[in-house]
Formats: structure tokens, C-alpha cells, sequence
């Protein structure tokens, strides 16, 4: 059997498994029932079941429960309360700071400051000084390894 076998019905390749047949139709390309089915298959994949979000443990810089959830990984708190609080604990820390290093500064005056210079600028008046934020202990801490806090 070759290609140029006379007539109309010339051999043709399946698309699918590659072997030659001989057309039934002008439009024919593969071989049998199974290979047009599969042909459709990979044309028409199954959608696969969504990819399970990915889970992870994740430990609240805060409260420092541990939690599995779901695409955590850029997260730093387990709830916003918790965000809140230590935002709150990060100023108040601040504060107290701020009162350690200038003894004459009220701890009205030190929370008025960070009111008005904003607690960003505080903290890298804070940093430049030497200090820390310690999540952890909720502290400022002088000459520990910066970088546990951004
Ligand atoms: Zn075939
Ligand atoms: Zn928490």
C-alpha cells in the first residue's frame, strides 16, 4: 500500500496514533471511532478540580497562635484585631521608648509626638537611634538585630 494508491480514497495519517488508513469520508482524519474520541478529548480537556488553595501554618506575629490558612504566606496576622493590637502595641512600645531616651518627656508628650510626626517617622527616628521592635516582647529593643520588624 502506498499513498498514490488510485483513485479517490488516498491513505491518509491519523492525526492520533499515526497510522494509515483509507478515509470513508473526504473529511476523515483519523483512524476509528477511538482515535476521533480521543482527538476530541485533548481538544476539549476535563477541567481538572481547582487546585486545592494552598494551605499553610502561619504563626500570629501578635497573639502567636499558630493557624493553617489558606494562602498565608504574606500575612503577618491570624485576624485584624490582632493587626490592631499589635500596631497599637508597636506605638505604645514606641512611646515608651521615646520616654526612656528623653527622661524629661511626659508619656503624654511622647504619645502627642508620635501623633504628630506619625508612628513611620517614630520608628526610623527609633531605628537610626539603634533600636528594634521586638514583636515577641513588644519592645523596642536597643541594639538587638534589626530586621524583625520591617
Ligand atoms: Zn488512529
Ligand atoms: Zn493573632
Amino acid at each position: 500500500m502506498t499513498e498514490k494508491t488510485p483513485g479517490k480514497k488516498r491513505l491518509r495519517r491519523c492525526k492520533v496514533c499515526g497510522k494509515s488508513f483509507a478515509p470513508q469520508r473526504s473529511t476523515a482524519r483519523y483512524c476509528s471511532d477511538a482515535c476521533r474520541k480521543k482527538a476530541f478529548r485533548r481538544r476539549h480537556p476535563t477541567p481538572k478540580v481547582s487546585a486545592e488553595p494552598i494551605a499553610a501554618p502561619f504563626t500570629c506575629r501578635h497573639c502567636g497562635r499558630t493557624t493553617w490558612q489558606i494562602e498565608a504566606h504574606d500575612r503577618q496576622y491570624c485576624s485584624a484585631s490582632c493587626r490592631t493590637a499589635a500596631w497599637k502595641a508597636r506605638r505604645v512600645a514606641a512611646a515608651l521608648t521615646l520616654v526612656e531616651l528623653t527622661p524629661e518627656t511626659s508619656h503624654d508628650a511622647a504619645e502627642m509626638l508620635i501623633e504628630e510626626q506619625g508612628m513611620r517617622a517614630i520608628a526610623a527616628t527609633l531605628k537610626s537611634a539603634g533600636y528594634a521592635y521586638d514583636a515577641a516582647v513588644r519592645q523596642w529593643i536597643k541594639g538587638e538585630v534589626a530586621g524583625r520588624e520591617g
